[in-house]
C-alpha cells in the first residue's frame, strides 16, 4: 500500500497537458464528433468542478468577505445602445491580415513565427505574403425577434462589466451602498477572435470574473494599489507560484484612451508569459458615457460635503478559463518513483481540486462500510468512490485527477474504527478515526484551508 519516494519531476509540455485534459475529462473540444469548432471548448466532469471551485473561491474573496462589494448576474444580451456607449461598436476591433498564399488569417500584431506552409520554392524566406491590415470588429452579433432589420441586431457581450455600469444606480440604491464600493459578476463573454489558439487561452467564448470598484476621484490611486495587491494575493493563494507570476504595467501608448493606468497580471505558460488578469483605472469614462447615452444621471452626491461627482472606476478583470489553464499548467507534474515507475499528478490546491477525496475499500467485501463513509462525506463535498483494480492503480487515477486525499478502508478498519488517509503530494499515510474523517477534510479542503 505504500508508495516509493518520488525523485524527479518534469515541466509540462502543452501536448501532454491537453491530452490529460481530454483523457480525464477536464477540457476538450466542443462538438468533437463533428471535428470540433475553432475557439470553443467543453468542460467535462472534472473540468466543471475545477471551474466552479475557482469561481466560488473568487466570489468568496471578492464578494462575500467584503462589506463594500455587491454581486450581480446580468443578462448576456443587453440593449444595443450599451455597446454604442461603451465604444465597442465603433472601436472594438483588431487589425487583421490575410496571407495571399496559404489563405490563413492573423492578427497584425500576432504574426506567425513558422514559415508559410504553401510558400513557393522561390520565395527566399518562405514567409507568408500578407495583405494590408484591415479592421475587424470582435463583437459577435445576433438577431432578436422575428424581423431581420437593423433594429433587431444585438450583441453577445464582449465583456461582463458593461451591465455593472448600466445597473450601477439600481444596485447602489438597492444595497444601500455609499462610495467607495464595488459591483462584481462572473459570466460568459464572447469575442470573435481572429486566431483562437493555445488551447483555451484564446477562445471565442470564455468566462470572466470582473469587479468594478467605484470611488471618489481623490482616491483612485489608493484603490488601484489596494486591488492590485488583493488580486496578486489571490493568485498566490490559489497556488500560482512567485516564479510563474509577474505584473506588467501598460506603457502610455498601450493604454485605452480613457484609462489612467493599467497593470496586467501575467503567468508563465509553457508558451510564454501571458496575461491572465487586467487591473485598470478606467476613470469616469463608463459611467459618463452611459449617463450621456441614456440621459440618466449616474453621478452621486456625497452626503456630507454635498459634492456631486461621477465616480472613478478601478476594474479587476480575470479570465476564468485562462486561470484554470494556469492552474493546470502549474499543477501538472510527472514524478519518477524509481524502478522505471512514474506517476502523473496534478498538485492542485485542495480547495480547487475537482474531487476532494476518494474512498477506496481494499476489497469489494468491505463495500458496505466504505459506502457508508462515502455517503456521509459526499453530503458535503465532491467525494469519489472506487473499488475497481489494485490499490496502487486507484491511487494513480486519483493523482492524475488532482484528488488531495485517498481514504482506504481496509480489514483493520473494522477492528480499530480507523481508515488510512493518503495525501497526494507527499504520499504520506496516516490512520484517522472514522468519526474524525469529516473534520480532517474540513480543515484541509475548504476555502480558508
Ligand atoms: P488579450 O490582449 O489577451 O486579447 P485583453 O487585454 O483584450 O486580452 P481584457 O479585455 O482585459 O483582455 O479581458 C480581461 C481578461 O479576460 C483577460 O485578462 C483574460 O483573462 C480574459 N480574456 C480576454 N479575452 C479572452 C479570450 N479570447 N479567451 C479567453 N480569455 C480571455
Amino acid at each position: 500500500m505504500s508508495d516509493a519516494k518520488a525523485s524527479e519531476e518534469t515541466t509540462p509540455r502543452m501536448e501532454d497537458l491537453v491530452s490529460l485534459c481530454a483523457r480525464r475529462g477536464f477540457i476538450f473540444q466542443s462538438s468533437e464528433i463533428y471535428g470540433g469548432i475553432n475557439g470553443f471548448w467543453d468542460y467535462g466532469p472534472l473540468g466543471v468542478e475545477l471551474k466552479n471551485n475557482l469561481k466560488a473561491f473568487w466570489w468568496q474573496r471578492v464578494v462575500r468577505e467584503r462589506d463594500d462589494v455587491e454581486g450581480i448576474d446580468s443578462s448576456i444580451i443587453a440593449h444595443p445602445r450599451t455597446w454604442e456607449a461603451s465604444g465597442h461598436v465603433e472601436h472594438f476591433s483588431d487589425p487583421m491580415v490575410d496571407c495571399r498564399t496559404c489563405k490563413r488569417r492573423f492578427r497584425a500584431d500576432q504574426l506567425p513565427d513558422e514559415p508559410c506552409p504553401e510558400a513557393p520554392e522561390d520565395r527566399a524566406d518562405r514567409s507568408c505574403d500578407f495583405t494590408d491590415p484591415r479592421s475587424f470588429n470582435l463583437m459577435l452579433q445576433t438577431q432578436i425577434g422575428a424581423s431581420e432589420d437593423a433594429a433587431s441586431i444585438a450583441y453577445l457581450r464582449a465583456e461582463t462589466c458593461q451591465s455593472i455600469f448600466t445597473d450601477f444606480k439600481r444596485v447602489r440604491e438597492a444595497a444601500r451602498q455609499k462610495i467607495p464600493f464595488g459591483i462584481a459578476q462572473i459570466g460568459k463573454a464572447f469575442r470573435n477572435e481572429i486566431n483562437p489558439r493555445n488551447f483555451t487561452f484564446r477562445s471565442r467564448e470564455f468566462e470572466q470574473a470582473e469587479l468594478e470598484f467605484f470611488c471618489h476621484p481623490s482616491e483612485r490611486e489608493k484603490w488601484f494599489e489596494h486591488w492590485l495587491e488583493e488580486r496578486l494575493r489571490f493568485h498566490r493563494e490559489i497556488g500560482l507560484t512567485a516564479e510563474n507570476l509577474r505584473t506588467r504595467a501598460h506603457a502610455e501608448d498601450e493604454l485605452a484612451h480613457y484609462a489612467k493606468q493599467a497593470v496586467d497580471v501575467e503567468f508563465r505558460f509553457p508558451f510564454g508569459w501571458q496575461e491572465i488578469e487586467g487591473i485598470h483605472d478606467r476613470g469616469d469614462w463608463d459611467l459618463s458615457r452611459h449617463g450621456e447615452y441614456s440621459g440618466k444621471d449616474l453621478g452621486v452626491t456625497d452626503p456630507e460635503t454635498k459634492e456631486h461627482f461621477v465616480p472613478m472606476v478601478i476594474e479587476t478583470s480575470v479570465g476564468i478559463d485562462r486561470t484554470c489553464l494556469a492552474l493546470l499548467c502549474q499543477a501538472y507534474a510527472v514524478e519518477d518513483l524509481g524502478g522505471g515507475e512514474t506517476r502523473t499528478l496534478l498538485r492542485l490546491h485542495s480547495a480547487l481540486a475537482p474531487i476532494k477525496a476518494a474512498v477506496l475499500p481494499l476489497s469489494k467485501k468491505l463495500a458496505e462500510p466504505a459506502r457508508e463513509l462515502h455517503r456521509e462525506l459526499r453530503r458535503r463535498w465532491n467525494v469519489f468512490y472506487d473499488d475497481a483494480g489494485n490499490i496502487g492503480r486507484r491511487y494513480r487515477r486519483q493523482d492524475e485527477a488532482g484528488t488531495p486525499f485517498c481514504i482506504t478502508y481496509d480489514f483493520d478498519s473494522q477492528e480499530d474504527g480507523r481508515v488510512t488517509v493518503r495525501e497526494r503530494d507527499s504520499m504520506a499515510q496516516e490512520r484517522v478515526a472514522l468519526d474524525a474523517v469529516a473534520g480532517y477534510l474540513r480543515e484541509r479542503v475548504e476555502c480558508g484551508a
